[in-house]
């Protein structure tokens, strides 16, 4: 029987419904509108229509959205200046600096200034310490790996007691938070990278498995175990020759037909994680917002 598809659009329009009612609730009894500022510098496509995407879906949500374009060659003085602006702003509850910031620049510095309470992309030291620290009700968790949890809590529930979980990936932005999430939920984590031997045998002890490489469809049928819930972070651009020349198609890292034959339940590429990544970023603003105000964010 084919596996269910988990419809992160669906999920992630539950998700951003109950955003929206938190940030009306907010400003209708406090006065205070969510704000959030997103730093684009350089004119990188991709980086461009993630901003306006940001941007756009902020405002959907009733926030106060302001995005800050600087040219490539921005001195770092400058871009971490405008960094300390935002930090002191009170209508700002949420910065984020998109990344990759082009070269010359340090990434680590410019989201390392950063106020942690501000952090809604989940990407400082403060954040990640919280988070491995058992704190997550204190730190912003990054948006994709927060994503991934709440589409896995709809299939599997809040504990996942007793549970094999597989993260193929160790990056910061997703494979590491990842992990702790699902360490957070009580499952018995492993964490797989570039230099593990034998991932297929290790990925078919996964009860859970969650895909996050950068390499289009590189977990194949021999990765899966049979009833698994596998989560595809992947989003990868391919030659697509069959629906024309020159056209490609989005993939993720996980062959998803064979997988799906075998798996209980499997995220699509596109319509999976993605979506949840944004929704999830309304939701951190939110939860920013609420804990300036001195409230405790609606979960
Ligand atoms: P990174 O490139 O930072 O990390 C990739 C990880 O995969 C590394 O830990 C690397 O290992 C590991 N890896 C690479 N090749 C292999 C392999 N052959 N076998 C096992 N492990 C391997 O990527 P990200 O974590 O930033 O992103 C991962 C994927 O998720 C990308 O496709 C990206 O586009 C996508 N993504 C999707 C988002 C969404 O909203 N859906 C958001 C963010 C990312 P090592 O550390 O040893 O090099």
């Amino acid at each position: 029987m084919a596996a269910t598809r988990i419809d992160g659009k669906a999920v992630a329009e539950d998700v951003l419904a109950k955003v929206k009612q938190a940030a009306a609730d907010l400003e209708s009894r406090r006065g205070v509108k969510p704000g959030l500022a997103v730093v684009l510098v350089g004119e990188d496509p991709a980086s461009q229509v993630y901003v306006g995407s940001k941007g756009r879906m902020a405002r959907e949500c009733g926030f106060h959205s302001v995005t800050h374009t600087l040219p490539a060659d921005v001195p770092q003085a400058d871009l971490l200046a405008l960094i300390d602006r935002l930090n002191a702003d009170p209508a700002i509850h949420g910065i984020l600096q998109q990344l990759p910031l082009p070269k010359g620049l340090d990434a680590d510095a410019v989201v390392g200034r950063i106020h942690p309470d501000k952090d809604v992309d989940g990407l400082t030291v403060v954040s990640a310490g919280r988070l491995a620290s058992g704190l997550a009700g204190q730190a912003f968790v990054p948006c994709t790996p927060a994503g991934c949890m709440v589409m896995l809590r709809r299939v599997l529930g809040d504990d996942l007691s007793g549970r094999r979980a597989v993260v193929v990936g160790r990056s910061n932005l997703v494979g590491k938070p990842m992990a702790q999430l699902l360490l957070l939920a009580n499952a018995t984590v492993t964490v797989a990278h570039s230099r593990t031997k034998d991932l297929p045998a290790l990925c078919r002890e996964a009860d859970i498995l969650v895909a996050a490489i950068g390499r289009p469809q590189a977990l194949g049928p021999e990765c899966i175990k049979p009833g698994a819930v596998v989560i595809d972070v992947g989003i990868n651009r391919i030659d697509a020759p069959e629906r024309g020349e020159g056209k490609t198609r989005l993939v993720g890292d996980v062959a998803h037909e064979p997988a799906s034959q075998i798996a209980s339940a499997i995220t699509p590429v596109p319509g999976g994680v993605g979506p949840m990544t944004i929704a999830m970023l309304m939701a951190n603003t939110v939860t920013a917002a609420y804990r300036a105000a001195g409230e405790t964010p609606p979960t």
